[in-house]
């Protein structure tokens, strides 16, 4: 049986997952809230997966609105770096969320391994969604997509880590993708690529109806 969606929370306050959340979910005409406009509190990341931390986030947003919540907790896993920036790849940007500083940080310690190659700047973006529905069921869902870090932040499109990520078997970074092109096409029933997307794609596999695939993508 399908889970009560009804009255969805996305325990998020991160307005470019909230945009792609919005995005995503359209398809299924489901109504969500973010936390961020009920007022509610971030509570503290303090699990060490990102599985760990997206139920804490959804397991506060539940409790605090009786509401079915979704979260993810995402972020870039460098390999040179020992998987770093993972999951403090939000505090690798600091209170003003300077993204530019955390890429640039990013370069200068890949530099100081030598890491000029393809081969050697490989990398992973990786998103665990948790639902915790509001009988207090919990389910995770993992997407992830491997490419490559560019030398130099590419485009101005997405938010984060975006400029400096090259999807495998694409010539062109996230920063540089419009949403749709990054989310891949899972409401259509291809294979989507943003490691968001992926995630959400197991999700609305398990959670959401199947959708009319003879009508046109939103
Ligand atoms: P979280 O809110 O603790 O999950 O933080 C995840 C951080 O990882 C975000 O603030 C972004 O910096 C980064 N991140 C996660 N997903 C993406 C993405 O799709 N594009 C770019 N950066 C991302």
């Amino acid at each position: 049986m399908l889970p009560d969606l009804t009255d969805l929370v996305l325990a998020s306050h991160n307005q470019g997952k909230l945009r792609e959340f919005a995005e995503l979910l359209a398809p299924w005409g489901v109504a969500v809230t973010s936390a961020a406009e009920l007022g509610l509190d971030e509570p503290d990341e303090t699990g060490a997966t990102f599985a760990k931390n997206a139920l804490i986030k959804a397991r506060a947003a539940a409790r605090a609105t009786g509401r079915p919540a979704l979260a993810d907790d995402s972020g870039l896993c460098v390999e040179a770096l020992g998987g770093a920036p993972g999951i403090l790849s939000a505090r690798w940007a600091g209170p003003s969320k300077d993204f530019s500083a955390a890429m640039a940080r990013i370069e200068r310690e890949l530099a100081a391994r030598a890491a000029t190659t393809d081969a050697r700047r490989r990398a992973a973006f990786v998103a665990t969604l948790a639902l915790v529905t509001s009988a207090g069921e919990e389910t995770t869902y993992e997407g992830r997509v491997e490419g490559t870090i560019l030398p130099v932040p590419c485009g101005d499109l997405g938010f984060g880590y975006d400029p400096i990520f090259r999807p495998d078997g694409h010539s062109r970074g996230f920063g540089e993708m419009t949403s749709q092109e990054k989310h891949g096409i899972p409401a259509a029933g291809g294979q989507a690529l943003s490691h968001r997307a992926r995630a959400f794609q197991a999700f609305a596999a398990a959670c959401l109806p199947p959708l009319n695939r003879s009508a046109p993508p939103a």
